[in-house]
Formats: structure tokens, C-alpha cells, sequence
């Protein structure tokens, strides 16, 4: 399927790695010109040069900057010439206790999952409207549909980015000129951050990572986690043409793992 979207323009935040990584990599493939951001120089720049070689039609940027700055984020917008598909995306908030966190570690989530996503579809969404086309994705967390305890900082701010959301999508000057603003909410996807993740669950219940692992895909319905290049499919098919009339939604990806049937 053609997804209509060779030569727009794509900003993909925190995109060296994992999910964000897995979207800049389908639009690439689609013929989207992107620039990603990232932290740290080197893994950036080394995804930037595996992009290019993968499409050499498409223009790939790199730029290094902390997206939860304003430095960060006005140094994404500049190198875009004009922002078509907007992925939002940020390192997730640390596990813990609610009880040891203090106001420091609520606005520091709060500034990577809630505000940055903010921010950036204020600075993009109505040039998108007068431009007569628009996606935005958020990669949110599936904690958003089931919380997760131990991510409470996660389940708080990205609940806060959802309700906002499920406002600004609706609004008719946005929605009737062709803009979308959807979320992926990803269930486990083996990607750093989940290794990470089992690995603290590993250590606090004093059994081998492997041993953790395995019965975290056993316990989902697909028997596996999902790989970051089936999150980048959905994503491109949401910044499709197609996808048009798919708006203000929360998509689950987790392999059926959420028990809900609604
Ligand atoms: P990851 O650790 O594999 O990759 C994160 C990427 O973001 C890296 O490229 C990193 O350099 C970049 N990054 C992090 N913070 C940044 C910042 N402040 N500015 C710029 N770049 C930054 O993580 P992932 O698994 O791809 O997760 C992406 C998001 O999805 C996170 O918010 C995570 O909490 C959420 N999530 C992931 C899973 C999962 O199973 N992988 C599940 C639910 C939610």
C-alpha cells in the first residue's frame, strides 16, 4: 500500500533508538524526509547514516538536544522545514515509589511526558491546519489504559497529556483541515527501556534476567514482545493519507495483553 506521504516532512523526537527509532525508520522507508532527535551524538548520528542508506530519496537530519529543553525542542523545529507528521516521543520516567518522590521528580515527568507533547503540537499544529494536512503521534504507555504501580510518574503524566488531547484532536479547526492527533500506547516492546526495566524487576526479586523475561512473554497473549519495527509500521500507517478519519484515538499495541474487550 501506498501511504501518500513520500517528500513530507517528519519531526521524530527522541529517534536513536527503540520506538522513535522504529517510526523514523517506516517513514523513511515510505519516502518521508525526517529529523530525529536524540541525546547522545554517536548513536544518533549512527541511525541517521543507517536511515540514509535505507532510502537515499529521503533527506535525513540529525539534531543533538535534550527535546525536554526549550533549546531542545526550538533546535528540532528549526531543522524542519515545515513539520507534516510530528512523532512526540522521550525517555520515560524512572520506576518507584510515590511515597519517596518528591515536586522534582514530578515536573521532571511531567516536562518529558506531558509538556514537551504539548509544546510541540502548540508550535506545529495550526501551520498543519493551514497547510490542509497533518499527523500528529504520541507515544504514550499502554499504563495510560492500565496503570502500572511501580510507573506512577508514567500513569500520571501521560494520563494529563491524554486528557488534553482527547480535547485539542476534537477541535474543528484542526480536525476539519485534515490534522490528526492519535497515541500508540505500547504494551512491552524489547527495545533498551524494557531491558532496563527487567532488569531492576530482575534484581528486586533476586532471579535472573532471562528468568524474568521469559515469564513476561509467557504472560502475554502473543507469547513475545512486540519489536520496535511493527510500533514504526503503525505509526506510518497513522501518518498515512489513509488514516484521515482516524482521530483522537488511544491504540493499544501490546500483543492483546490488555483484558479489557472495549
Ligand atoms: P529506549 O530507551 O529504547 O529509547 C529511547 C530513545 O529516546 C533513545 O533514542 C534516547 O536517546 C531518546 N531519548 C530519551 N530521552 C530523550 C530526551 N529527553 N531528549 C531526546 N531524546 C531522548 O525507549 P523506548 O522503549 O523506545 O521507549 C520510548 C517511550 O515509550 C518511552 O517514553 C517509554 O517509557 C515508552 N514505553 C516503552 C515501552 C517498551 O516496552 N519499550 C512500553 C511502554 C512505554
Amino acid at each position: 500500500m501506498d501511504l501518500g506521504i513520500a517528500g513530507r516532512w517528519a519531526l521524530v523526537c527522541a529517534a536513536s533508538k527503540g520506538l522513535g527509532r522504529g517510526c523514523a525508520q517506516a517513514l523513511v522507508g515510505e519516502g518521508v524526509n525526517v529529523v530525529i532527535t536524540a541525546r547522545g551524538e554517536e548513536a544518533l548520528q549512527t541511525t541517521a547514516a543507517e536511515l540514509r542508506a535505507l532510502n537515499p530519496v529521503a533527506t535525513v537530519r540529525a539534531v543533538v538536544g535534550d527535546i525536554t529543553t526549550e533549546h531542545g525542542r526550538a533546535s528540532a523545529l528549526a531543522a524542519c522545514p515545515q513539520v507534516d507528521i510530528l512523532i512526540n516521543n522521550a525517555g520515560g520516567p524512572p520506576p518507584g515509589d510515590f511515597r519517596d518522590w518528591d515536586r522534582d521528580n514530578w515536573v521532571k515527568a511531567l516536562e518529558a511526558n506531558m509538556l514537551t507533547p504539548i509544546e510541540l503540537i502548540k508550535a506545529t499544529v495550526d501551520g498543519m491546519a493551514q497547510r490542509g494536512f497533518g499527523r500528529i503521534v504520541n507515544i504514550t504507555s499502554a499504563a495510560v489504559k492500565a496503570p502500572i504501580d511501580v510507573l506512577g510518574l508514567s500513569n500520571g503524566a501521560r494520563s494529563g497529556l491524554t486528557g488534553f488531547v482527547a480535547g485539542v484532536a476534537r477541535q474543528k479547526r484542526l480536525a476539519s483541515r485534515n490534522v490528526t492527533i492519535n497515541a500508540l500506547l505500547p504494551g512491552p516492546f524489547d527495545t533498551d527501556r524494557l531491558r532496563i526495566t527487567l532488569a531492576g524487576a530482575a534484581r528486586a526479586a533476586g532471579k535472573a534476567v532471562d528468568e524474568v523475561a521469559a515469564a513476561r512473554r509467557e504472560a502475554n497473549p502473543a507469547g513475545r514482545f512486540g519489536t520496535a519495527e511493527e510500533f514504526g509500521a503503525v505509526c506510518a500507517f497513522l501518518c498515512s493519507t489513509h488514516a484521515g478519519y482516524l482521530n483522537g484515538q488511544n491504540l493499544l499495541l501490546d500483543g492483546g495483553a490488555y483484558p479489557g474487550t472495549f
